[in-house]
């Protein structure tokens, strides 16, 4: 049955201008990347993400090849779409990825191909069961592709209806500066762009792409800003049963150096000072900078959620607080 959703769900959540565009984002985003796999009951993901839609989460991230198994993040959201958010079509922005390896043989491999990039978007259409995702993106530069051709084929999605927007994923500064240049030619606006950023990976201010996202009026949507889980509470004594750690996936047990969980447990002693949990500090901290327009998170359960999207009760840092913080949010 579809689900009837609250009533109050845009009474909480603050949302932000993705860069000189006209579209507004939640400051916290939901990403598939996890969670929503044929590896996770569809009861638990239905759960997640009925109740990210009550908070007034109107963003939900997808790639070609979430899972697993690829592809099935897709498929699953699609049913979930169909089943619980038909209705809700308008009030949504989708966004999915083409850039790593897919199908067999030499156009499913991954990269900036305009084949690959077009034929991968018509396959996330059919696998969601939509006529149009809002974002699409490059998920990552090709440097063995012409830049030209892949802003071309961004270009095509958008000219032809597939999608909206044009976003880009991991490009350095100066390819995210080219990009732009490119597409701002074709006609089709650079919308954002998807880095990975958080207390303890802070490439986008030390290499600059801030200021480029911010000259070239592109917004930027961080990913992993709670670095995979360790930026909460979770590893503090050890690695929990059934966490993404103790699965052997995208987070590595070699990350969970003595000293990372040294800078780790002084950050969760700053935010127990602020009333909040790390989690929260981690996600307020992300988005102190208003260049940031949204912090893109995952959730494997409603608690998680809920806790994470409580971090906007707090999102003030004074000077002082800020100074601690860097002490300890170093990469
Ligand atoms: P996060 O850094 O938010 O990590 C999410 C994980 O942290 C959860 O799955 C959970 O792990 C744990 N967690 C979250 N909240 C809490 C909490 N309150 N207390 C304890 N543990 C918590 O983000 P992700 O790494 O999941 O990435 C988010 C999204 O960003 C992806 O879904 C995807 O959309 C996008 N992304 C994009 C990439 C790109 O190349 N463009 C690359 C990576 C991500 P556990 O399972 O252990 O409970």
């Amino acid at each position: 049955m579809t689900h009837a959703a609250a009533d109050d769900r845009y009474d909480a959540m603050t949302y932000r201008r993705t860069g000189r565009s006209g579209l507004d984002l939640p400051a916290i985003s939901l990403g598939l990347w996890h969670n929503f796999g044929d590896d996770v009951p569809l009861e638990r993901q239905r759960d997640v993400l009925r109740r990210a839609f009550d908070l007034g989460i109107t963003h939900f991230d997808l790639a070609n090849n979430y899972g697993p198994p690829y592809g099935s993040a897709e498929t699953n959201f699609g049913r979930h779409l169909r089943d619980d958010f038909r209705p809700y079509r308008d009030e949504l922005v989708l966004s999915t990825k083409a850039g790593y390896d897919m199908w067999a043989g030499p156009y499913g491999q991954g990269g900036g191909g305009r084949k690959y990039v077009l034929a991968s978007l018509d396959q996330s259409l059919r696998r969601m069961g939509v006529d149009y995702v809002d974002v699409f993106y490059s998920h990552r530069p090709d440097p063995t592709t012409p830049l030209e051709e892949t802003m071309g084929a961004l270009d095509t999605a958008v000219r032809s209806g597939r999608a909206l927007y044009a976003g880009i994923s991991s490009y350095s500064p100066q390819d995210t500066a080219r990009a732009a240049a490119i597409l701002a030619d074709l006609g089709t606006p650079l919308l954002i762009h998807q880095p990975s950023y958080s207390m303890l990976n802070r490439w986008i201010e030390t290499e600059g792409l801030l200021d480029t996202l911010a000259d070239v009026g592109a917004g930027c949507i961080a990913f992993s800003p709670l670095a995979q889980g360790m930026l909460t509470d979770k590893y503090l004594s050890g690695i929990p049963e059934g966490s993404r750690a103790s699965q052997g996936k995208s987070l590595s047990t070699d990350l969970l150096t003595e000293q990372t969980l040294a800078h780790v447990r002084a950050l969760h002693g700053l935010a127990q000072e602020r009333g909040q949990s790390l989690a929260q500090m981690a996600l307020a901290w992300a988005l102190r900078d208003p260049r940031v327009t949204s912090v893109l998170i995952g959730a494997s359960s409603v608690a998680q959620l809920e806790q994470n999207v409580a971090a906007l009760d707090r999102l003030d840092f004074s000077d002082d607080e800020l100074a601690r913080i860097d002490q300890h949010a170093v990469d």
